[in-house]
């Protein structure tokens, strides 16, 4: 258990319980897969082929590896996984996401937590002075803190994560993609031309390509897109150092402006003692790359010497140090419907992260919201693939994701443009303080909000439960597991499987018996030959395969029967016909607000909400709209 305390409020973030034996004992680590299906013996023959291991590529591949009936394959150009530099902040919903996939505690014990943020600019006379000092994170806008780690880390858990599942994925090193091309294939479509490291081509026939091979993308190239906006004038030094000085806010977040200096950013890292710098170097000029400036470790330690004085820094070890330039820039398409040539029928080839849009880090981005897009495609992905789903839920993604990059990029322009400005302004840095106080809801990656689509319902029945906006992601709350009275996040129950939810808010007095709301919800989803149970599960599966059904009850847990129950809520499951317990919650009383009140549900009437399997609230609905339920899922789902 991880206590985050804020202004005397403490949250708890628990860490859900695993599940597993359902298909028999196995001793050992249960987070390796005791089931691994054999590795690809046909490398030329893939149903997913994901170029780059950055933060997109390797969000995909851990998602997709969960999945052993689909083959994937993941190649990187470089020798080996990343292991220095590059990105290192984690937005709350990031580490949300981390959670879906099982390693958010590992994360949050290494990594640095962003709690407080100060800001300082000079006095009247000139001098760097406090001038502020916040809190980062509001109250109750995630469960998960907001961290520093470094990007590499990150890469490390999703890499274990891959190998650890079904089909023990791990990627190709030192394979770069040199060529791609559409074929007339009905079954593979996609032949991509690659050079190992022996400088050998080989050739990979693909239902699907995912470029996530950063912003000199080739994928991007292949289909003829660019990134369009502002081309990168910014210079920034960035360094990663252990220093020794006298500035008293360097473990906190700090924004620095000074007089005549420039401007600095501080990061403190994971660890007590390293600090990151982003120091704001000169534009560059027309056609001047960063490379060109030759801008050396000295030459930032210095910068960042001069910005700090009066006080002392004195750097003892450069662990990583980068100059680098960044434009503002998005494409606009994130799949092949809009490339040049033959127009396809469905996308198959689709480029995330920086190969479709880029921007400064200031706002610290980069790596969250490349992580975002891929999350929002794979398990899109594995629907068609696994013909749970039409092939035009692929559309949504450039849809969703690209709507969002231009949000993306917006904010960032102002974001810069504020941190930038120039000392004589005195209005500036009072300016960035508030802009950056004010959208700290949308850095910390939990204001993203999907509009009405084929997998996004309208906002009809929004009233009976206000705190799970219809587009946004699932906002967790403190639950009681009635089984064993396990205490813990609700959220945590979304797992990356693939699986949607259907959480079930009881009315008041509903205690589960067959007069109740959820019972007869329940009958329904069981029995009905229309329900979506019945549609969309294959008749040899487990009940909970393709939809997971939970229901939160509002007594106490002590005063509920688990005995009394639908037995519906607990399923028979796996090999041995196992019980799943893990489906019936109730409100956590200790936590102050219980979840119905922190998220707005209506008591009276309790409410559905339909939850996607990216954990994004697709829908909300009265308990007993049962065609509306059945006419949300026709839209994109195909019957078994
Ligand atoms: P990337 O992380 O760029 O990953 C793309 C991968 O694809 C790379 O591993 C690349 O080798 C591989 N690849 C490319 N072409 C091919 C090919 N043809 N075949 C096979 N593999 C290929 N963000 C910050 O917030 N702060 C920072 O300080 C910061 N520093 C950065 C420094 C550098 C040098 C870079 C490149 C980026 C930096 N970023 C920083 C940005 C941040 O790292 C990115 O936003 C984030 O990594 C994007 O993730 P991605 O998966 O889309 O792309």
């Amino acid at each position: 258990m991880v206590i985050n305390s804020f202004q005397g409020r403490t949250h708890r973030l628990l860490i859900v319980s695993m599940q597993y034996h359902f298909d028999g004992f196995h001793p050992g680590d249960p987070e390796v897969s005791s089931v691994q299906t054999d590795p690809l013996t046909d490398k030329g023959q893939v149903d997913v082929l994901i170029v780059g291991c950055g933060p997109a590529g390797l969000t995909l591949a851990a998602q997709l590896s969960k999945f052993p009936d689909i083959c994937t394959r993941i190649v990187e150009r470089k020798s080996g996984p990343l292991e220095i530099g590059q990105a290192d902040g984690v937005a709350c919903r990031s580490v949300e996401m981390f959670e879906a996939f099982g390693f958010a505690h590992k994360v949050v014990r290494e990594a640095y937590w962003v709690n407080e943020t100060s800001f300082w600019k000079p006095d009247p006379d000139g001098v760097i002075a406090r001038s502020d000092r916040i809190q980062d994170v509001e109250d109750d806008l995630s469960e998960m803190p907001h961290v520093i780690l470094s990007q590499a880390r990150i890469h490390d858990f999703f890499l274990e994560t891959m190998r650890n599942g079904p089909t023990g994925l791990v990627p190709d090193y030192q394979c770069e993609l040199v060529g791609l091309e559409r074929t007339s294939d009905p079954e593979f479509p996609v032949l991509a031309s690659l050079r190992g490291s022996d400088g050998e081509p080989a050739t990979v026939r693909a239902k699907f390509v995912v470029g996530c091979d950063g912003a000199r993308s080739s994928v991007r190239n292949a289909l003829g897109y660019e990134l369009k906006g502002e081309a990168a004038r910014q210079l920034w030094g960035v360094m990663d150092v252990l220093a020794v000085t006298d500035f008293p806010d360097i473990r906190l977040k700090c924004a620095i402006q000074s007089k005549d200096q420039g401007s600095i950013l501080i990061i403190p890292r994971e660890g007590g003692t390293m600090v990151r710098l982003y120091i704001e170097l000169d534009e560059l000029k027309e056609r001047e790359r960063a490379a060109d400036r030759g801008v050396t470790a000295d030459m930032l330690a210095e910068k960042a010497s001069a910005i700090l004085k009066p006080f002392r820094f004195d750097v003892r070890q450069v662990a990583w140090c980068s100059a680098y330039e960044i434009g503002q820039r998005v494409c606009d398409s994130f799949d092949d419907l809009d490339a040049e040539g033959e127009r396809p029928d469905i996308p198959r080839i689709f480029i995330a992260g920086d190969a479709c849009h880029t921007h400064s880090p200031k706002a610290g981005q980069g790596m969250n919201v490349s992580m975002a897009d891929t999350f929002n495609l794979g398990w899109k992905l594995a629907a068609v693939l696994r013909g749970q789903a039409k092939p035009e839920l692929l559309g949504t993604y450039s849809l969703e994701r690209r709507a969002k990059a231009h949000e993306l990029i917006a904010f960032d322009r102002e974001m810069a443009r504020l941190f930038s400005s120039k000392r004589s302004d005195p209005k500036a840095a009072k300016q960035f303080q508030h802009y950056f106080q004010k959208h700290a809801r949308y850095t910390a990656g939990v204001e993203t909000c999907y509009d009405a689509s084929l997998i996004v319902g309208d906002e009809d029945h929004q009233q009976l439960a206000i705190g799970f906006g219809i587009g946004t992601r699932f906002h967790s709350g403190p639950v009681i597991r009635l089984a064993d009275a396990k205490p813990l996040q609700l959220g945590h129950v979304l797992k990356v499987d693939g699986r949607w939810r259907l959480i079930a808010f009881a009315p008041s007095r509903d205690t589960g018996l067959p007069v109740g709301q959820i019972a007869h919800l329940c009958d329904y989803l069981r029995g009905d030959p229309n329900s979506p149970i019945a549609r969309y599960t294959p008749s040899d599966a487990d009940a909970d395969s393709v939809f997971d059904v939970r229901a939160v009850f509002q007594s106490h847990h002590q005063e509920l029967a688990i005995e009394a129950m639908p037995e519906f809520l607990k399923p028979i499951k796996g090999r041995l016909g196992l019980i799943d317990y893990e489906k019936i919650f109730c409100p956590d009383l200790k936590q102050g607000p219980d979840i119905f009140d922190l998220r707005g549900v209506d008591r009276k009437s309790g409410a559905l909400v339909v939850v996607r399997p990216d954990q994004f609230v697709a829908d909300i609905l009265p308990l007993n709209h049962f065609e509306h339920l059945e006419g949300f899922f026709s839209r994109f789902m195909i019957p078994v």
